[in-house]
């Protein structure tokens, strides 16, 4: 499919949902919605960037005049409107709202825009552009779905390299290894890095840890989750994302026991990702299996997180969403146990839900790596 097509179903599909929620007028700028619909990614700066697209009639793009030449597929989907440095470009706003009585943003829009459009307009409700944009952002389509594959697969060979004691980590800070991530993440095809979390010892407790100057030693835990952007053939970003433990020496029995038991709940998990169970079913039964081994209070957050354009986006696996699985799903299964003071481990896989059952993107070794 050329790049115009794959653009212009994706804009139909944003208008079906748009006459379904009763909405006159889609208002996108930066986020991952713009480059979603259009291709095009908004620089995150002062100057608007605002893609305004009505019920029917054609989709303009709002631009500053520097950044028009970065546009390429605007042929045939979106007309732009390129605005010099004394221009109003809230008025090319809103002079192009017509009569709408709804008007549904962007939801990463920046407040300064939307406080602006809310007091210079009048008779107009502001909505959350999620109603608009999350169903079809969640169901990917089989050509996302190799996207997302590819780019798991270039994090798997770095898990690879990672489990095989091949990159250099005992005697390494938290921070060098990350960087080192980041440098393989790039290396591997991605265009950019998101992420490249290096949690070491005690440090593992700590979920979202930040690599700092730490030292790897020898016999502890070693939690790594990295991810990236890989660049599609329109421009489009797909992400990864993927967590393993190594231990630098042999671990001790209670932490293999741990680990065991986080192995057991992240498989059942995703043998549980099958089209229609309710999305919170996923979290129960790896929950489940963790809370009867002992370690329920240590697992303090949901199972996963949709994963596609943006690395966390709806749906979210999680206790309280009823929301049954669809096909075409893609989301991280990622339970973690974590022991203050002490140690932390996380397993986490991309999976699709595919009409067959579970389709996980990621499939290196889910084993404790032992080096050492
Ligand atoms: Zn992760
Ligand atoms: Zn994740």
């Amino acid at each position: 499919m050329s790049a115009e097509s794959v653009f212009a179903a994706r804009i139909a599909r944003a208008r079906a949902q748009m006459a379904e929620t009763g909405v006159d007028v889609l208002l996108l700028s930066v986020g991952a919605d713009l480059p979603y619909l259009t291709g095009y990614e908004a620089m995150p700066l002062e100057r608007l960037t605002m893609l305004v697209l009505p019920a029917d009639g054609p989709a303009e793009m709002i631009i500053p005049g520097l950044e028009a030449p970065r546009v390429a597929a605007a042929d045939g989907v979106f007309d732009l409107v390129p605005w010099g440095e004394t221009d109003d470009p809230i008025q090319l706003t809103i002079d192009r709202l017509g009569s709408a009585s709804t008007v549904a943003i962007g939801e990463k829009t920046w407040a300064t825009f939307l406080v602006d459009l809310v007091n210079r307009t009048s008779g107009v409700t502001f909505a959350n552009a999620g109603a608009v944009m999350t169903p079809p952002r969640s169901v990917k389509d089989a050509v996302e779905v190799e996207n997302l594959r590819r780019a798991s697969q270039a994090v798997d060979r770095i898990a690879v390299r990672l489990q095989a004691g091949e990159i250099d980590m005992v005697g390494r800070t938290e921070a060098q290894l990350s960087a080192e991530l980041g440098r393989q993440i790039v290396a591997e095809g991605h265009q950019k890095v998101n992420f490249a979390i290096v949690a070491a010892g005690e440090n593992a407790a700590s979920p979202h840890h930040h690599p700092g100057d730490r030292v790897i030693q020898e016999n502890e835990v070693v939690l790594c989750d990295w991810g990236g952007t890989m660049n599609d053939e329109n421009g489009v970003g797909y992400c990864s994302d993927i967590t393993r433990c190594v231990y630098t020496g042999e671990p001790p029995a209670e932490f293999v026991e741990l680990y065991d038991v986080l192995f057991e709940a992240q498989a059942a998990s995703v043998a549980a990702a099958v089209v229609g169970t309710p999305l919170e079913e996923i979290d129960r039964v790896g929950r489940l299996i963790i809370t009867e081994a002992g370690y329920g209070e240590y697992f303090i957050h949901r199972t996963g997180h949709g994963i596609g354009v943006e690395a966390h986006e709806n749906p979210y696996i999680v206790e309280g969403n009823r929301q049954p699985l669809e096909v075409g799903h893609a989301f991280s299964v990622e339970p973690g146990i974590y022991v203050p003071g002490k140690w932390g481990a996380r397993l986490e896989d991309i999976v699709v839900a595919g009409a067959d059952g579970p389709d996980p993107l990621n499939t290196v070794d889910h084993h404790l790596a032992v080096l050492g």
